[in-house]
């Protein structure tokens, strides 16, 4: 393997990859007659493939860990040594490795061993030698392992101990001499370069190899919460959405709870908008080809797009809601006194994805998008982009997201890419977006070349709970489609004006943004989002006349933070089950705000709270002023 100077980790690759071939000496150690394949970096740490004489079993991954561990107490070092091609064929014959005989015959015939991605470069492109690396202990002289290989390695291993680099070291630079941590993860079945027909199966140890064992600790930590978090299995438990194979993959169904977050999250952003001089439109799910034509996304979509075909016509299923705003401002003669003109729609769009690629309600084929469409004039940029970052900065604060986030300012590079727009218009808007991240003091990064062809851009990056990156928001200036769509508005001198227009979503999509909330809260909804907010739990029968009283006081509570509702979701559990079982049950299904209510209780006029395990007393009376406050 060869490992591209310009990566962002050069360092931790290149110990990656010197890990993976003490990996493999670890295991000829344990199987002598083992035949080696090849042994590539990849993201977290590195794997190797092997032919074994037996299946290996999850055991064996802490025997080869000892001898890993046993290596590291050793003076041991890469040496680099050049070979003929036909010498190596050779000596790797006599070493019984016929897959690394096939390589080397490969780089002899075809002058590459190069299959697929991860084969590339295997071996030095270098005429007829080729590049060994043997590792060798330094005390004795013994050869413990060699590598049909390019390298680069560290010199030594103990660089990966702890010491600092050698001076011949290719991480001398950023290397610093920090120890590595590592874990072999993982075996799994493959065949030798992929191909089934062939039919040569190996095994494959994954190892994880990160900087330090803090480092790989919370790697674990949050692997395994990702897992326990993860939005499929939490959708399946706690009755979220539904994946029907007879609906079909990446069309996800909303089960009553699901369509309670997902209205919420609606409804609020809605009132994100709606007092911003935001007006609500709606479009239908199909339309004439001729649209996407004059658009340009039938030739941008190509086959990912559903196509209807009519008794008369020929439809496409909306691949974006854009062109359809384009007609609806269209229909309309406005003055320059009537700018900018804003329009918001969830609406659902449709692509063909693969059908491999589909999953939960990340990856769809139905996405609905918080759609919005603005028309302005570009001096009205800078207002309209303001505005539009205060709702991303409501939303993403009451979402608990605004740490750590980051802006993505994409502006034209001079890649040699066609930009469409005039060079006067796009220094105007490319400004204008950067102010407003410096007005609103956005963290951002401007990103040359990134821009779309239409227009600059403002990409808000942001973390969830478990420090995972999620591109979400979005601020697009558009040349474009006003010009396809020739619109205008009149100016002061009466004359028409171009405007231009802003494409703009808050969470993304509604259905991968719910993916992303389920597993950031883990199924554990803030109150106002909960699918059920409140389960009242009795004791006895005695109180249910008392329960009324309380449910009286829910149904007249009217809440204002986030989300304006007088609609709390509560249900009474008066079963007789035990009170332990019943809590229990409560808190499994995650119900933020559990009442308790026995005779107690009624006598004195209050309720017994429980919020997130932390009990409480609440007086009957201002039942409503302490909802207000959950
Ligand atoms: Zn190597
Ligand atoms: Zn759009």
């Amino acid at each position: 393997m060869s490992i591209p100077k310009n990566t962002t980790n050069f360092a931790l690759d290149v110990k990656r990859h010197s890990f993976s071939h003490i990996l493999a000496a670890a295991v000829q150690e344990m199987f002598p007659e083992a035949q080696f394949g090849v042994g590539p970096v990849i993201e977290n740490g590195c794997y190797y493939d092997f032919i074994l004489p037996r299946t290996l079993i999850p055991e064996d991954l802490s025997l080869i860990e000892e001898k890993i561990k046993e290596m590291f107490e050793r003076d041991l070092a890469f040496k680099k040594h050049e070979m003929g091609i036909n010498e190596a064929i050779t000596f790797f014959s006599s070493r019984n490795q016929p897959l690394k005989v096939e390589l080397l015959t490969d780089l002899k015939i075809r002058g590459t061993t190069k299959l697929d991605e991860i084969e590339s470069e295997i071996v030095s492109s270098g005429a007829n030698t080729v590049t060994l690396y043997r590792l060798v202990d330094e005390q004795t002289g013994e050869v413990l392992f060699e590598d049909l290989c390019k390298g680069p390695h560290v010199t030594t291993i103990k660089e990966l101990n702890g010491d600092e680099p050698g001076p011949n070291s290719p991480i001398i630079k950023d290397g610093k001499g920090l120890p590595i941590d590592y874990k072999l993860d993982k075996i799994s079945g493959t065949y030798w370069r992929g191909d089934q027909k062939r039919n040569i199966q190996m095994q494959r140890i994954y190892a994880l190899v990160f900087e330090n064992d803090e480092v790989l600790g919370e790697f674990l930590y949050q692997r395994n919460e990702a897992k326990k978090r993860d939005h499929r299995v939490l959708g399946q438990q706690m009755k979220l959405f539904t994946i029907s194979e007879l609906v079909g993959a990446g069309l996800p169904l909303m089960q009553p709870k699901g369509m309670i977050i997902r209205k919420r999250l609606e409804d609020y952003l809605w009132q994100l908008h709606k007092n911003r001089g935001y007006s609500r439109v709606w479009t239908p799910h199909i339309a004439k080809v001729e649209l996407y034509e004059a658009s340009g996304h039938a030739a941008k979509f190509g086959d990912e797009l559903f196509r209807v075909q009519g008794k008369e016509e020929s439809f496409i299923m909306k691949p974006m809601n854009c062109p359809h705003h384009m007609q609806i401002f269209a229909d309309n003669q406005f003055s320059y006194r009537d700018m900018p003109i804003r329009y918001f729609e969830p609406a659902t769009v449709y692509r063909d994805e693969k059908s491999g690629q589909l999953s939960g309600l990340t990856r769809v084929r139905a996405i609905t998008q918080d759609d919005g469409h603005l028309f302005c004039r570009i001096n009205q940029i800078g207002e309209e982009v303001a505005t539009i970052v205060k709702v991303i900065k409501e939303f993403y604060e009451t979402m608990g997201m605004m740490t750590n986030y980051w802006v993505s300012l994409s502006i034209r590079g001079d890649d040699g890419k066609a930009y469409l727009g005039e060079d006067e218009v796009w220094k105007q808007a490319e400004k204008a977006l950067e102010d407003a991240a410096k007005d609103n003091s956005l963290p951002y990064k401007k990103v040359e070349g990134e821009a779309a062809f239409y227009g600059p851009k403002l990409d808000f990056m942001f973390k969830d709970v478990l420090g995972r990156e999620w591109q979400l928001a979005t601020i697009q200036c558009d040349f474009n489609l006003p010009e396809r769509f020739d619109l205008s508005f009149i100016n002061e001198s009466g004359e028409k004006e171009r405007p231009l227009v802003i494409h703009r979503a808050i969470s993304g999509s509604i259905e991968r943004f719910m993916g992303i909330l389920i597993e950031h809260f883990g199924g554990r909804f803030p109150f106002w989002l909960a699918p059920e907010q409140i389960r009242i739990l009795t004791i006895n029968d005695k109180v249910l006349d008392y329960v009324s009283q309380i449910t009286a006081k829910i149904q007249n509570t009217q809440l204002e933070l986030p989300l304006n509702h007088n609609d709390i979701l509560y249900t009474v559990d008066s079963r007789a089950e035990s009170l332990g079982k019943k809590i229990r049950e409560a808190e499994l299904e995650k119900v933020p705000v559990i009442f308790i209510v026995g005779p107690k209780d009624m006598e004195a006029g209050e309720v017994s709270v429980r919020v997130n395990g932390e009990e409480k007393k609440a007086k009957l009376e201002e039942l409503s002023e302490f909802l207000k406050g959950v």
